[in-house]
């Protein structure tokens, strides 16, 4: 028998920030049930970090992370800026948005003669004003999966790959998996499966819902790509398409709720980001270039669950990140760590605060 102290199930960004900072001070192992690690959600974002993206809790885990990314900010952060568009049906809301965010983000309102300075591609019919958040930035994902990964091979523990769980038995508040591993806290880091695992540890689920959204790839045949483009985003989140590599790399913003799966890009929805794009910019293109899909997976106020299992010591819930858990995953990790370790006295992470985002809530 295999006996370790914390076993976290899910090797995406949750899991291996979390394993990386808890390797330090337990024996930790991650078990991925796939043949690759980070092949979901993680390996399939926009690899965004925008910090008025999101609700109240979202903004301040963000805030959190900042912390962590200014450290290392050269390895991880490339500054890139986000610009919210609207047209002429849209500029209360770029008002609106531009009010509730001025005090505690750094955003600069622009008419439309500044908009378009900042991307020629877009259309200047459809152009009324946009929202631009100089700070936001493009993460590095795999450098920033690698900077955690290695940090938990280097603390000596494992990740076991394909790794089913078969039978799971509870004795004197330890966990046995498969008759094979006893370990003292499972930590749910399964992202779209969270109640699936839940339910193989006979805890009750919280009703994640994991949401389709889809990305696509091409390369414009009649403007030249210019990387000083910020990412450009719909203000109601009707699409957004960012410059990469040269190419333009775009998403309908689609949310179609779906059960959890290895899921594929239907050709409705490209069809749907095509003609957003058409409308609003200048793009033409022959082909699509790549595509893929994949799932972001919320609870019913959007809000990440992170905390034990009501009355039980050893069940912990690091799930439903939504569309942001790779830009809220230091803080989110930092947090969790607190929480299992026990350190909960550290008052600069509010970690009072984030008692309220817990499994408590939802129950
Ligand atoms: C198109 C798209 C764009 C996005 N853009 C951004 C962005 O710009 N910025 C941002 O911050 N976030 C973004 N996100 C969200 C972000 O990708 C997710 O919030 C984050 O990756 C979730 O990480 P995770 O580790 O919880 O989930 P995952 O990466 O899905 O990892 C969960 C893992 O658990 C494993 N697992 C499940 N069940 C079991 C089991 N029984 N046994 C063992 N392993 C199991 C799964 O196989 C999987 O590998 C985007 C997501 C998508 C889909």
């Amino acid at each position: 028998m295999k006996k370790i102290d914390i076993l976290i199930i899910g090797s995406g960004i949750a899991g291996i920030s979390l394993g990386s900072l808890l390797s330090k001070h337990r024996q930790v192992l991650i078990v991925e049930k796939e043949k690759e690690i980070s092949y979901h959600s993680t390996g399939r974002s926009f690899a965004f970090f925008i910090e008025s993206y999101g609700n109240k809790q979202i903004i301040e885990l963000t805030k959190i992370s900042k912390e962590f990314f200014k450290n290392y900010e050269n390895l991880f952060l490339r500054k890139k800026g986000v610009m919210f568009i609207g047209n002429n049906k849209q500029k209360k809301i770029i008002k609106n948005f531009y009010d509730e965010h001025k005090t505690k983000i750094n955003l600069d309102y622009l008419d439309k003669k500044k908009t378009l300075d900042k991307a020629s591609c877009l259309k200047e019919k459809y152009i009324n004003s946009s929202v631009l958040d100089i700070n936001a930035c493009e993460i590095d994902v795999n450098s920033l999966y690698e900077f955690y990964r290695k940090n938990y091979i280097r603390n000596k523990c494992e990740i076991l790959k394909n790794f089913q769980i078969k039978d799971v038995d509870e004795k004197n508040d330890k966990w046995i998996i498969n008759r094979d591993i006893e370990c003292n806290i499972v930590v749910n880091a399964s992202g779209a499966w969270a109640d699936e695992v839940a339910k193989k540890f006979l805890i009750k689920k919280i009703d994640v819902v994991p949401k389709k959204r889809t990305v696509f790839v091409f390369k414009p045949t009649n403007i030249e790509i210019d990387n000083k483009w910020p990412l450009i985003a719909d203000i109601e989140e009707k699409f957004y398409f960012k410059d990469q590599s040269n190419q333009i790399y775009a998403s309908p913003a689609d949310e179609t709720p779906t059960y959890p799966h290895d899921c594929y890009p239907e050709e409705l929805d490209i069809a749907i980001g095509i003609d957003r794009l058409q409308k609003s910019t200048e793009f033409e293109f022959k082909s699509i270039e790549n595509k893929w899909a994949g799932l972001r997976t919320f609870v019913m106020d959007k809000s990440p669950v992170i905390g034990f299992e009501n009355n039980k010591k050893n069940f912990f819930w690091l799930v439903a990140q939504g569309g942001y858990g790779i830009q809220t995953a230091p803080a989110l990790s930092k947090i969790a760590k607190e929480l299992i370790l026990g350190n909960n006295e550290n008052k600069i992470m509010k970690l009072e605060d984030f008692y309220n985002i817990s499994i408590n809530r939802l129950r």
